[in-house]
């Protein structure tokens, strides 16, 4: 027999790939290894990874479904690309938070939960003054409407108005707005109410809340429905009803329930804050099964643990059942899932933590553990960036994790920019050498070491001496600086902690991944810093004191939410360069002979655009239980306009051709356009200069996203005063465009702005003033500041970011 043939492949072979900027590119990846694909942004890494391979792996796997659908997909699905032998069934392990569903949590998503719910129906036993539990694995779950709290239905806590985000400021009055849900335009008739219910129980609404009688105050933010007759001016005309008042609080829970968008969600949801389930206090289950005890927890005990120490209770357990073979399993499955968590770096997570809260980091992590624990062989699994949001000290034991998949026979296909992830690879592939079409070429594909003699790496410089960005340190004291002050600062794992940072200069806040940089920045810095810069629609930030922020005049959040939700959106709408070309184009001799106008170069108006595709160049194709699929319109060929505004050129170009130009050839064309240049330059400032005009909003990665969101701050005034917060602002970034990244955000500094970033981005860290260093550990063993200073002086700490930089100054 020859056993040869039905041998799996040892190659990935693909031949003569074209999707985007890919330029017929050909290359081998052998199966079974740790495969990192790296080059710099937009080089082309994921057209190849998820826009050849994967999705040629997807297309076959989806293929023999059903004659109606591969019929609707057809060939457009199919990647453009001569051949690829050697596919296998492929699984994407995303960063995105797919799961929404605030009962899937931690311990639901890597199974562990069913194996202790199995080992409680087993190993269990009841303490009896409960009631008679029942003892089946489906007993312990809080998705049974039978056995879960009866209070908050299983999910173990409940959104509540809190008073202390409503009343921000005691000594306003009623009159001038103390309870702040009430403070805007939609809420004058609720604001009018509050006033004469005031005085109908004889408070001035004039005078300070403070100053009110406690009595007053509860049922102001209390009352469940009280009768009042007032009299009410609204718009100017006086009327008099008989009605009720609610209560701020209350008020609050039903405008959440009869919210009908994510806006009036989020008004809401501003004032509340979520606490714990008053009668299972978390546990999510009936007081019965929360009786049953397994060495001494209950199920909800052992959830709420961090996974690390989950693991010692499980030793206890072990010798608690010693001798029973069904404990025995249940026990090392449970231990299998515990390992796997806190080998891919989040030990520091607990078991009932909703998957919705996680960062996308953290997702990609679980998920990781999760498929490492399904123990499946013959795939080939692929990750985007999976060391993004891990602290260096953490990126060796997700290389275990990522080998131990590798190990079971699967082949792991990354896109990476680490560099010690690309170091440790079995084989590297290298797109470029540069962006959009200065890339989509193979410069290597080979084993990392022989990277070093490859002339045209973007990586190899970087690979022999980490700081080949030039990183330098700035300033080894304080020259001078004011400070911005916070103490007190609390939220999630916090534990009161005292930060400062320089004003008009550059701080990174660091930490390994849940020593709480995400909670100092959302619930202290970001609510103080808009509060100074005016806004008043905040929760008050979460901390005792705040100083020196009298200097703030503005608050640019550049996070990597996505940009444009219509594929109408692109980057000239976005840096509002559009409308100033479609003035251009309405102003030729073709337009006005046509009778043309600026609104009929638009996407927006029904005038030019292809009536088709509404000027979206292509259509949406419902699927049914599949994702969507996008095609090209058949009516106007992706052009995206119909005939007539077609025929209007500027600079020898139409519309669709301008829309087709990369962001640098365009910053050419219209070099003497003021309005337009500008903008265009801030594009390739920031690495964007491959990005065609019209792209879709809708497919730029966030890292791409939040790169725009850059481009739109340099291409503005920048206002002094004005501080940015940025969030992973390297994301996506390969080293050499890290130190593109550090020189605009030094151009802020010098604009007169202050700039925060969340990073452990070793290049950034090293080229900041100041350095905020939360720590020393995740989830409980965090929430301190560990060190704080300029680099130079966070370089001589024994800490895990002292340590990085130790290496790098
Ligand atoms: P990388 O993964 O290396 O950052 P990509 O493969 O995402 O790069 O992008 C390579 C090039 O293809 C870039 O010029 C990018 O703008 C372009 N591109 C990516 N997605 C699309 C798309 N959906 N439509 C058109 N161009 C795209
Ligand atoms: P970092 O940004 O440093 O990774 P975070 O601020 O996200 O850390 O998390 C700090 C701690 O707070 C971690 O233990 C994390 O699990 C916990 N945490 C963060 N967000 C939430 C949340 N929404 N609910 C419960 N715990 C949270
Ligand atoms: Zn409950
Ligand atoms: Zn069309």
């Amino acid at each position: 027999i020859d056993r040869s043939r039905n041998a799996p492949p040892d190659l990935l072979r693909v031949r003569g790939a074209r999707v985007h900027n890919l330029r017929d590119l050909d290359v081998d990846l052998p199966h079974r290894a740790l495969v990192v694909v790296t080059g710099v942004s937009g080089s082309g890494k994921s057209s190849l990874v998820h826009g050849t391979v994967y999705a040629e792996a997807q297309r076959r796997h989806l293929q023999p479904l059903s004659a109606f659908t591969r019929r609707l997909v057809g060939g457009s699905m199919r990647p453009d690309v001569d051949s690829i032998a050697g596919v296998c069934a492929a699984v994407a392990v995303a960063q995105t938070r797919a799961a929404t569903n605030p009962r899937s949590t931690v311990g639901t998503a890597t199974n562990t939960h069913d194996h202790l719910r199995s080992l409680f129906a087993v190993s269990g036993s009841p303490d009896g003054s409960a009631g008679v539990p029942e003892m089946t694995a489906r007993a312990f779950s809080f998705n049974s409407s039978a056995h879960a709290c009866p209070t908050c239905e299983g999910l173990g806590t409940s959104l509540h108005g809190d008073p202390a985000l409503v009343v921000d400021d005691p000594s306003r009055s009623l009159r001038d707005g103390v309870l702040r849900p009430w403070r805007d335009r939609r809420t004058t008739v609720e604001h009018e109410l509050s006033l004469r219910f005031a005085e109908s129980l004889g408070a001035d609404p004039d005078r300070p809340w403070s100053s009110l009688d406690p009595g007053v105050r509860h049922r102001m933010l209390h009352e469940k429905g009280a009768e009042l007759r007032a009299e009410l001016t609204i718009r100017g005309q006086a009327r008099v009803r008989d009605t009720r008042y609610v209560g701020v609080l209350p008020w609050l829970a039903l405008s959440l329930r009869d919210a009908s968008g994510e806006a009036a969600r989020a008004r809401a949801t501003a004032f509340m804050s979520v606490s714990v389930c008053p009668d299972c206090r978390g546990g999510r289950l009936s007081p019965a099964q929360l009786s049953v005890l397994v060495a001494g927890r209950n199920i909800a005990d052992v959830c709420r643990m961090e996974i690390a120490d989950a693991l010692a209770w499980t030793d206890e357990v072990a010798a608690a059942t010693a001798g029973d073979p069904r404990a025995a399993l249940g026990v090392a499955e449970i231990r299998g899932r515990l390992d796997d968590l806190v080998r891919v770096g989040v030990g520091y997570l607990t078991l009932d933590r909703p998957v919705p809260t996680l960062s996308g980091g953290e997702a990609q992590r679980v998920r990781l553990a999760t498929h490492l624990g399904m123990e499946m062989f013959g795939l080939m699994y692929v990750f985007d960036e999976p060391s993004a949001g891990l602290h260096p000290r953490d990126t060796g034991r997700l290389l275990d994790a990522l080998c131990s998949l590798r190990d079971q026979g699967n082949t792991v296909l990354v896109v990476e920019h680490d560099l010690d992830v690309i170091a440790a690879a079995d084989w590297v592939i290298e797109i470029g050498p540069g962006p959009g079409v200065h890339g989509g070429r193979l410069i290597h594909s080979g084993p990392a070491a022989e990277l070093a003699s490859v002339a045209e790496s973007v990586t190899a410089p970087y690979l022999s001496a980490p700081n080949g960005a030039g990183a330098r340190p700035r300033s080894t004291e304080d020259p001078g600086w004011t400070f911005a002050g916070f103490t007190g600062a609390e939220g999630n794992n916090l534990r009161s902690v005292s930060v400062r940072f320089p004003m008009n200069a550059m701080t990174c806040v660091t930490g390994v991944s849940g020593a709480g940089k995400s909670s100092l920045v959302t619930h202290v810095l970001e609510p103080a810093l808009a509060a100074a810069a005016g806004a008043d629609d905040r929760p008050a930030p979460r901390c005792s004191s705040v100083s020196g922020l009298e200097g703030v005049t503005g608050l640019v959040t550049v996070g990597q939410a996505p940009i444009g939700r219509t594929p109408r959106s692109n980057a000239v709408t976005y840096l509002g360069v559009f409308d100033r070309l479609r003035k251009m184009f309405a102003a030729t001799p073709e337009a006005a002979e046509a009778g043309l106008g600026p609104g009929d170069f638009s996407f927006n108006n029904a005038g030019g655009r292809c009536p088709a595709c509404e000027g979206a160049g292509v259509v949406q194709v419902e699927m049914f239980f599949l994702p969507d699929v996008e095609l090209p319109c058949e009516t106007c060929d992706g052009a995206r306009f119909s005939r007539e505004p077609l025929r209007a050129r500027v600079r020898g170009l139409d519309i669709s051709e301008v829309l087709g130009l990369t962001a640098e050839r365009a910053a050419e064309v219209f070099s003497d356009v003021k309005g337009v240049s500008g903008p265009l330059r801030s594009l390739v400032d920031v690495g964007l200069g491959y990005l065609l005009l019209g792209q879709p909003a809708t497919t730029l990665s966030g890292g791409e996203a939040q790169r725009l969101k850059l481009a739109r701050e340099l291409s503005g005034d920048t206002v002094p005063g004005t501080v940015y917060l940025l969030d992973e602002p390297t994301y996506g970034l390969h080293a050499a465009d890290v130190a593109r990244l550090n020189t605009v955000l030094r151009r802020l500094v010098e604009r007169g702005g202050t700039v925060v970033a969340v990073t452990h981005h070793a290049a950034v860290m090293v080229a900041a003033d100041w350095i905020v260093e939360l720590g020393d550990e995740g989830g409980a063993g965090g929430g301190k500041v560990v060190s704080q200073g300029v680099p130079a002086r966070v370089a001589r700490q024994d800490t895990h970011t002292g340590r990085v930089l130790a290496r790098w100054l």
